[in-house]
This record gives structure tokens, sequence and C-alpha cells, in this order.
């Protein structure tokens, strides 16, 4: 494998001490023979070390990280703050369990969260899990719980993980239910407006009325009786599926439908929280509070942690030992997310988000001109595919799976989204210049290549 090779370290310790005798071959060849093949892989890199927007391979070679460990990695790797967080709480107090005990750190970052909520989850309350599925599940029992109702509602092309309950919900790939039929029962799919593919064959957001919203409401009269609506698990933007922004009006028309029948709107704000769209929680791109928040990813700073916030008279209504987790809000990753959190703060990084994303937007918008299998760009902030279709306008499924394989080659780490999508999504710190980089490999390759 080809990349820029890096013959001296900026960081705390040489490459060398880091990665001694072993090399990238030896990693791969070794977690080929022992690691499940079911553990897919966009790359062949072996990653040695990260720092800041890059990524190092054991041979020292450099890759500009355009995926962040699938959005988690909001304030870079390695980050000097986020370090020294871990290590002061790793000589402190490793875990006792919150079954068993209180623990600082734990409420420091659901007060740190709950501040920056929007509307009134600003005065709620929440629970920290280990991971995005957990947070998803977490959320399904209240929600059933304190509604007493047992139907929970969800979007094609939304990914809510893959744990049994989280993956009922799941619906961006077949694949992931694949020989799993006969997951909980009480879910109902409908559309997600995925208007580039109007799953309803709309020409445009402006003229079809909203009409995945009178799905919704269709589904209500038809097969969901309204007063069985536990509440609506949405994506403000589904993520593996596409990064697939609604429309304007959407995401307001869900939150008046579970307003309308005392269901409770649940925001997946696992890939979308915390920065990561240029505004601190997606659903606030649209001024929608929902009653109920899920977040993980960027919360642990790199380290496993989910959470659920929800209205105060909501979790109250949750009775002592309704939910638990051995590890969950455990205090070194709760402050590694403490420390990423206050780094957005402190560094404007939802500006910065915003700007450098519609700096990669419009360089793809430059280049979709001339090069025709550039079918959509879109996102919000440092979250951006950009669509790659063929001549007949199908997904270009060959073309992405041949452009993801070529980039770490090229110094990029790169992942897709959705069927034929190229996923930008770096550290929130990245900027102008180090985008460009990005930008110009990806777009060399697809006017090199002929699909
Ligand atoms: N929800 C969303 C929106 C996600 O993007 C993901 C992960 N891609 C999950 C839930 C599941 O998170 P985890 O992998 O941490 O379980």
């Amino acid at each position: 494998m080809e990349g820029p090779r890096v013959t001296t370290s900026e960081g705390p310790l040489g490459v060398d001490e880091v990665i001694g005798e072993t090399s990238s071959t030896e990693v791969i060849d070794r977690d080929h023979a022992k690691v499940a093949g079911a553990i897919y892989r966009y790359t062949d890199i072996a990653f040695a070390r990260g720092e800041g927007v890059y990524l190092y391979d054991f041979e020292g070679r450099r890759y500009l990280d355009f995926v962040a460990g699938i959005a988690t990695m909001n304030v870079g790797h390695c980050h000097p703050a986020v370090v020294e967080a871990i290590t002061d709480q790793a000589r402190t107090l490793i875990h006792a369990a919150s079954h068993v005990g209180y623990m600082k750190p734990y409420v420091e970052l659901l007060e740190a969260v709950l501040a920056v909520a929007p509307g009134e989850l600003r005065n709620g309350k929440g629970l920290l899990m280990n991971s995005g599925s957990e947070a998803v599940e977490t959320a399904i029992k209240l929600a059933r719980y304190v509604t007493n109702r047992s139907v929970i509602m969800a979007f094609m092309d939304g990914f809510h993980g893959r744990s049994m309950g989280a993956l009922s919900l799941t619906a961006s790939d077949a694949l992931y239910r694949h020989r799993l039929a006969g997951l909980f029962a009480g879910v109902c799919h409908v559309p997600y407006p995925y208007c580039y593919r109007c799953p309803l064959q709309h020409e445009s957001p402006e003229t079809c009325g909203l009409a995945c919203l009178n799905l919704v409401q269709k589904a209500l009269e038809t097969v969901v009786p309204p007063d069985d609506l536990a509440g609506i698990v949405v994506e403000p933007i589904a993520g593996e599926g596409g990064y697939i922004v609604p429309p304007p009006g959407f995401l307001q028309g869900l939150r008046e439908i579970c307003g309308r029948h005392g269901a409770l709107l649940i925001a997946d704000e696992v890939q979308t929280g915390l920065g990561r769209t240029g505004q601190m929680f997606g659903m606030e791109h649209w001024d929608v509070v929902p009653d109920v928040m899920c977040l993980a990813k960027p919360l642990g700073g790199g380290l496993p942690l989910g959470a659920v916030l929800a209205r105060s008279e909501l979790v109250d209504a949750w009775p002592p030992a309704a939910q638990g987790s051995t590890f969950g809000g455990n205090p070194v990753a709760c402050r590694a997310g403490l420390a990423t959190l206050k780094v957005v703060q402190n560094e404007d990084l939802l500006s910065n988000a915003e700007r450098v994303g519609e700096h990669i937007q419009a360089r793809f918008r430059e280049a979709q001109q001339e090069l025709p299998i550039i079918g959509d760009v879109r996102g919000k902030g440092l979250m951006v595919a950009v669509e790659l279709t063929d001549m007949d306008g199908s997904p270009a499924r060959d073309a992405i799976k041949s452009l993801v394989k070529q980039m770490g080659g090229k110094g990029l780490a790169l992942t897709k989204c959705g069927a034929s999508s190229v996923r930008i999504a770096p550290p929130l710190i990245i900027t102008e210049e180090q985008a460009d980089f990005g930008v110009d490999v990806i777009l060399e390759v697809l006017r090199q290549n002929q699909w």
C-alpha cells in the first residue's frame, strides 16, 4: 500500500517508540486469522497512532482522517485536554459502578450535556449507557414504560444500532436483518424523506406537499392505532442511510403529530449530536425539541459512552431499577467526554464545522458541473455526503466500492454511507486547507476512473 511517508513525528511520542517492530501487514494477517469476518473493514489501514486530524500506520504513513472513527473523534485524535482528563481520572478512580454508589464525573457529564440541550430538555434528566445501541434501547424502554403503549414508529433508511431491540428499528440496509426475522413486535416503518431518490417518486420537496409526512398520518389511520403509539424514533439527518437531510417541515410535522397523539418524539442524535452538524444538536436546525434524545459516539471522547436525555417528568415516572448498566457512565469515559465538550465549546468548533462543511460542499458542487457521476451533494456542517450516481440514475455501487478502497493508498481514511455516497465526517477541528487535501484526492480518483 502506497501512502505519503512521514519521517518525523510532531507528537509527544515518536512513531518508532509507539510501533516498535510491528508491521501493518503483520497486524492485518493476525487479525484475519482470529477476528470474525463479520467485522467489515472499509480500508486496509492498520492504525498505529493518531494525532489531530491524522492517523498513522505502523510504517509511519500518514492518513487524513475523513471519518473520525465514524463521527466519533470530534476534537481529533489524542487531544491533549482529553488525554490529560483520561490519565488524571485513571489515576483517581477507574470504575465503581453507578448501581453501587455515586460517581462525580457521571453527574458532571450529564449536567454539562443537559446545560446545552434544547428547550425543555435543558431542565430534564438523563442516564448513561455504553453505546448508541444501548441508548436507543433505553429510549424505547422508557417510552414504552411511561406511555404504557407498545408501538414505536421508525423510518426506512434509519440506523439505530445492531443489538436486537435497536435493530428492530434499524432499516438502512436489509443485510443487517438477514436471517433475524422476528425482531421485537410493535415496530412500524415508514419511508424517510430521501428527496434525491424520493420513495414516492415526487419531483421535488417544494411540490410534494410533504407526502412522507402524509404517510405517517396514513399509518396512524391504517396500521397503528394512535393510542397505541409510544413514540416516533427519528434521526434528524439519516446517518448510515446516506446523510439524508429531510426537507423543511418534516421534523416539525413529526413534532406536531407526536404532540397531537400523546406519543414521544425520540431524536436519535447518536451521530448528529454534540456539534457534528454545526449546531450542538441536529434537531436545532429545524427548531424542533424532542421529548427524548439519544447520544453516543462523540459523547465519550473516543471511549464507550451513551446517554438518554428526557423531560424530567418522563424520567421521574421510571421507577428505581427499571434500567441500569454495569459500565454505563464509567468515570474515565465521562471525563473524556467532559473534556471533549469543553474543547468543542471553547474552540468554537460549531462555527468551524459549519464553515469547513460549506467549503467542502461548495467544492463538490463545483466539480459536479464536470463530473456527472456526482449525483447529489448534501449535508450539514461536517456531515457531508457526495452521492455517486450511474448514467442510468441508479446508485453507483461499483464506483463507491472502488473509490473507498483506493483512498488508503492515497493518504485518506474514508468510508461510505447509504448505497453509494462518499461519507465525509472529519474531526471538527479540521481546517479548510486540510479538508482540501481530502477533496482533491477524491476528485482526482473520480476524474481518473471510468466505471
Ligand atoms: N444510532 C445512530 C444514528 C448511529 O449512527 C449509530 C451507529 N452508527 C447507532 C445508533 C448505534 O451506535 P453504536 O454503534 O454505538 O451502538
